[in-house]
């Protein structure tokens, strides 16, 4: 069994690491939290550096990256924002769907661009009542002419608010099919007439905002599908190991960061004439942080060297999210009572944490829902 990585594996993680020292300080991250805007500027430097590419085949500008080396740059890059991360991540896995489902002149047009963060990528499934049963959406397209006419309503809409941004929209083409099989996927820019975008004020996630999308008589080129007509759900699924496995490497960085505050914390803050790390009550309490990121972590390096074996891993992956979401958002919860009073201080970093991963559990397939999945791979008929 080999537990290293290879050298250039270890290159980039070094390179991500010193890129996000220098350009992505808690103070920048704290701002942009504070003010409540997106990240373009720190994504403008990564598409320099061709970051955006990292996954997508060399044929159409990108660099090719197999889950393992992306999970390291997920890793890397959410120990300092959990959500730069996680926006970088929305983009990226929208490409890819592209470059899976898409017509060469959509790869050619829109791939190029996302790369150079000349357009940002979001993805729109959930409705007021498709949340966890998402294959119940109802947002309608129907084919007039040379367009698609959108009408419906998304909710739950991470980032599609962001300027130039080019939404990922399943909509129901056929209400006769069964569920899951008269959906498709549109390209939508978010400026299309019709098209209304309004901010839900949320407890965390305040650099990519979370909105609700009204589409009224919204019409596209007819084009803009990616894939086969009514393949929509077959496509949603088509990735998904690749895409929760990143967000769960985005998991495992930023519940390295909550142990590495709340360590220094109990170091320097001393109580009884005493560092509070010394109290047996905090230390194992911290052993126990550390013991549980390191097994969310092999739980995502297993799943992740299995997808780039080629080897099916869905129950893994299912694994990999329940844990790791489930330990960002206890360890944060218990990073709070480490810091005392200060946790809850606006001006440390653990409250953003704690609001941050605390609607994990929820969102990509809630905890309850990954155990459904995880039953069913062990055989069982759960419902
Ligand atoms: C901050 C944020 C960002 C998001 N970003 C996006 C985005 O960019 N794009 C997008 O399309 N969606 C997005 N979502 C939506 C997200 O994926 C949904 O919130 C999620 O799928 C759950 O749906 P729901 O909120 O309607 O909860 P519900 O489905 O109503 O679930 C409520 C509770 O019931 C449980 N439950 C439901 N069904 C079952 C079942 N069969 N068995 C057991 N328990 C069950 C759930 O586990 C949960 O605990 C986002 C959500 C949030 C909060």
């Amino acid at each position: 069994m080999e537990f290293g990585f290879s050298e250039e594996q270890n290159i980039l993680r070094n390179s991500v690491t010193d890129f996000m020292e220098k350009e992505c300080p808690p103070e920048y991250v704290r701002e942009l939290d504070e003010k409540e805007e997106y990240p373009h500027e720190i994504y403008g430097k990564m598409s320099k550096l061709g970051w955006f590419g990292l996954p997508i085949p060399e044929e159409y500008g990108g660099s090719g990256l197999g889950a393992v080396d992306l999970i390291i740059v997920g890793e890397e890059m959410s120990r300092f924002s959990y959500e730069i991360a996680a926006g970088f991540g929305i983009s990226v896995f929208c490409g890819l769907n592209i470059i899976e489902h898409g017509s060469e002149e959509q790869k050619k047009f829109y791939i190029p661009k996302m790369i150079d963060n000349k357009i940002r990528l979001s993805i729109s499934i959930t409705e007021p009542n498709a949340g966890s049963d998402a294959a119940s959406l109802a947002t309608s397209a129907v084919l007039d002419g040379g367009s698609w006419v959108l009408n419906g309503q998304k909710t739950f809409q991470t980032a599609s608010d962001a300027k130039d941004t080019v939404m990922s929209v399943y909509v129901r083409t056929d209400k006769d099919l069964p569920k899951h099989k008269g959906i498709s996927l549109i390209l939508v820019p978010n400026d299309t007439p019709g098209v209304e975008i309004r901010r839900i004020k949320m407890l965390g996630r305040k650099m990519l905002h979370t909105n609700e999308i009204f589409f009224e008589d919204v019409r596209v080129p007819k084009e803009n599908m990616v894939g086969e007509l009514n393949n929509g759900w077959k496509m949603l699924l088509s990735g998904l190991e690749l895409e929760r496995l990143y967000g769960c490497s985005t998991f495992i960085g930023s519940s390295q960061t909550v142990v590495d505050l709340a360590l220094e914390h109990s170091k320097q803050r001393v109580q009884f004439g005493r560092p509070i790390g010394t109290f047996q009550a905090m230390g194992h309490m911290l052993a126990d942080m550390q013991t549980e990121v390191d097994a969310a972590r092999l739980l995502v390096y297993r799943a992740a060297w299995m997808l780039d074996q080629g080897m099916p891993c869905m129950k893994q992956v299912s694994m990999a999210k329940l844990f790791g979401s489930e330990t960002y958002a206890r360890l944060s919860n218990q990073g709070m009572q480490i810091m005392g009073g200060y946790g809850y201080s606006l001006e440390y970093d653990m409250q953003r944490h704690f609001r941050d991963s605390r609607i994990i559990t929820v969102s990509a397939g809630s905890s309850q829902m990954q155990r459904t999945v995880i039953a069913r791979e062990m055989g069982l008929r759960v419902v």
